[in-house]
């Protein structure tokens, strides 16, 4: 896989360079204030190896979506005081992108300097991979480090088009992506098992049909599972369904029966009488869920069915719950799921987004070897696609 080969930030000879790095400063802001600076503190590793290592760094990112305009509420400037408080020490501020305050503090930095341009999405031309606001942005610097991504799937200027004109290398968190995620796809250890939930199918199948060549085990829960019983001619009652989507949810299955890819679908499922966390519950089997119930968690017989099949696995990927794992009552699956991953050794991979907030929001993220930063990028790149922010870097 070509993900695996790409240069990193310890293979750029940045002393002394002006080193332009694309981090992800997408942090929740309420009333100006950020309510958390995890994101910040992801980027801290790449930043810290360029300081340590003399460059001038030169940082920017997107926040929020000003759609190409400068709005004050979309400013960097309260993550470049968060920032250097972190690194206890002072971090520049630009007032534009850029423009001549751009310019002029990238001109005058020293060694070991860091400053942050503002909000690349203030230029319409960012998301637009415009050639000449590329040129705009690797002018400021010498070299390019991209460590964002959650926006590596996106072909922009700052995540992709400004390495057509200065070297261009990973940071360690998207090395870290690669490494994980690449490695998983391209070198498993095995057994190989995918559990795949949360509420669309049509959301997943990109990501099943690619690992239906790779695994020996998929296993599906969640809301998406219902549409893959409906597909085997079960009364779903009022769960959730995808009509359009049963005739693949059936190609998948005689698929991996094909290929000889254990595929698992709930045997049982605890329903509920009315979508709300504290409505009345039962369990059912999955070949006969009754009219006017739905499914919103799997079932024990389930959880033991998919913890026997990640018992003794080599490595898992899992994207999206079993259940509402929002609401106490519907996330006994996903717990039940989660402490068997934990504890099964392996080599194990959270998908972004709903998956990543579920494990740790439960308690379980220091059990896990690697929760991915992005959620639609790891989605995509579970769909082996060739994502613009990584393909652009240069190989080894
Ligand atoms: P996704 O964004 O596709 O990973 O889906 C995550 C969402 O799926 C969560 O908000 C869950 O509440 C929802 N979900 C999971 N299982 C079910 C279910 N059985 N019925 C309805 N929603 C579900």
């Amino acid at each position: 896989m070509e993900a695996l080969n790409k240069m990193t930030v310890e293979d750029l000879e940045v002393s002394g360079k002006r080193v332009l790095v694309r981090c992800d400063f997408n942090v929740p802001l309420k009333d100006g204030v950020i309510t958390s600076d995890k994101r910040i503190v992801a980027s801290l590793p790449t930043i810290k190896y360029l300081i340590d290592n003399n460059a001038k760094v030169i940082l920017c990112s997107h926040l929020g979506r000003p759609k190409g305009e400068f709005k004050p509420e979309f400013s960097l400037a309260p993550v470049a005081v968060r920032l250097s408080e972190l690194l206890g020490k002072e971090v520049k501020m630009a007032t534009d992108v850029v423009g001549e305050s751009a310019q002029a503090l990238a001109a005058g930095l020293n060694d070991g300097d860091v400053m942050i341009i503002e909000n690349v999405r203030f230029h319409k031309e960012e998301t637009k991979n415009d050639p000449e606001f590329s040129k705009k942005l690797a002018d400021l610097a010498d070299l390019y480090v991209n460590d964002a991504f959650g926006s590596a799937h996106r072909a922009h200027s700052s995540t992709t088009g400004v390495a057509d004109y200065i070297p261009a290398a990973c940071g360690y968190l998207i090395q870290k992506e690669i490494n994980f995620i690449g490695g998983a796809l391209a070198n498993p250890k095995r057994p190989l098992v995918a559990i795949l939930g949360g509420a669309k199918v049509s959301d997943k199948i990109g990501v099943i049909t690619n690992l239906l060549d790779k695994c020996d085990t998929i296993i599906v829960g969640g809301g998406m599972a219902y549409t893959f019983m409906k597909a085997l001619g079960h009364n779903i009652g009022t769960s959730l369904l995808e009509a359009d989507r049963v005739e693949d949810a059936m190609q998948m299955m005689e698929t991996a029966k094909a290929k000889g890819v254990n595929f698992l679908i709930p045997v049982d499922n605890k329903a509920g009488k009315e979508y709300d966390p504290d409505t009345e519950a039962m369990i059912v089997n999955s070949d006969d869920i009754p009219d006017g119930w739905m499914g919103l968690d799997i079932g024990p017989k389930t959880q033991e069915l998919f913890a026997n099949a990640i018992k003794g696995s080599g490595t898992v990927i899992w994207n999206g719950p079993m259940g509402v794992s929002e609401w106490e009552n519907f996330a006994q699956g996903t717990i039940a799921v989660a402490t068997a991953v934990a504890e099964s050794g392996a080599i194990s991979i959270i998908g972004g987004g709903d998956s990543a907030a579920a494990v740790q929001k439960l308690g379980f993220a220091d059990k896990m070897s690697h929760i991915s930063t992005g959620g639609g990028a790891s989605l995509e790149f579970l769909e082996g696609k060739e994502l613009p922010g990584i393909v652009a870097l240069n190989n080894k």
